[in-house]
């Protein structure tokens, strides 16, 4: 059995002897745990620690005690045999497997979609389409459409965050035709908006009556006022007004965000004789 899938999890403990394995997982929620052996993720855990623990040559561990320790439930408690571990291994492989067949069956909710690692590789949610015109709709097409919308876009925002990382790593993984990060705008903030409003009615009293109309007291507003005081292009005096700022001004960058850089676009469509290629159009 074959998969290009990687599986990982999160625990919060794990310590071992020669004989006996234990590992715990802290919870703080109010909602009751599963019992440690009908727990998804504890079965998981329970499988990936004992593999690591066979890979790292601690192969005579007798007794595998895995362990929930509810802050509101006290501790829930199970301990599997080698063989229970060997088969959860078999059937973790086969659901990974299984995951990435175009016959997988896979039944797509939002519920159980939001947050899917495997998202991007599922043929289910590949296969959704909302095709229903909304106005000849019916009240519960509406409904099963919506929730296909919500999936689809859970499905976009992973697909967007994987090409993000792809071209943000250092060094970039690959380069996406027609597409680049471009940084984010900077922000300036005030530090203290009593200090910059005493150093901008320093210049004259009139300043004072423009700065109280202001809505919002930011750097670019307080630049417009300067700028109209001297008569003069806001680009133009930005040096000055930092100057007379000084200090009080911190400036933070926004992040990065993926986008379409339209000369790449143009040669894209040149590619398929000027016209928009239809088989990739969304
Ligand atoms: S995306 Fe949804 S249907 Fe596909 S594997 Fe994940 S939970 Fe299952």
């Amino acid at each position: 059995m074959k998969t290009t899938l990687n599986l990982s999890a999160r625990f919060d403990r794990s310590v071992f002897s020669e004989e006996i394995s234990l590992t715990q997982d802290f919870k703080t929620g109010y909602s009751e745990p599963d019992p440690v052996r009908l727990n998804a993720q504890m079965r998981v855990i329970a499988m990936l620690v004992a593999l690591n623990l066979i890979r790292a040559g601690h192969n005579k561990i007798k007794r595998f005690i895995v362990q929930i320790i509810s802050m509101h439930y006290g501790v829930l408690e199970a301990e599997f045999s080698w063989a229970e571990l060997a088969g959860l291994y078999d059937s973790t492989l086969a659901t990974l497997a299984s995951l990435e067949s175009d016959t997988a069956m896979l039944q797509p909710s939002p519920e159980v979609c939001d947050k899917c690692p495997a998202i991007l590789v599922c043929p289910a949610v590949q296969r959704l389409v909302v095709r229903a015109n909304p106005i000849d709709t019916t009240p519960v097409e509406l409904a099963r459409n919506l929730d296909k919308v919500a999936m689809i876009k859970e499905y976009c925002e992973q697909f967007e965050e994987f090409c993000k990382k792809g071209l943000l790593a250092e060094p970039p993984k690959f380069a996406i035709p027609g597409y680049e990060m471009a940084p984010g705008a900077e922000t300036r903030k005030f530090t203290d908006i009593e200090t910059a409003k005493s150093r901008m009615c320093e210049l004259d009293p009139s300043v004072s009556n423009a700065l109280n109309k202001l809505k919002t007291h930011t750097p670019p507003n307080y630049l417009k006022v300067y700028a109209t005081f001297y008569d003069r292009d806001p680009k133009d005096c930005k040096e000055a007004f930092d100057k007379l700022m000084n200090g009080q001004i911190v400036t933070t960058q926004n992040k990065s965000s993926l986008k379409r850089v339209k000369n790449e676009i143009v040669d894209a469509r040149a590619a398929f004789g000027g016209q928009e290629p239809k088989q990739l159009a969304l």
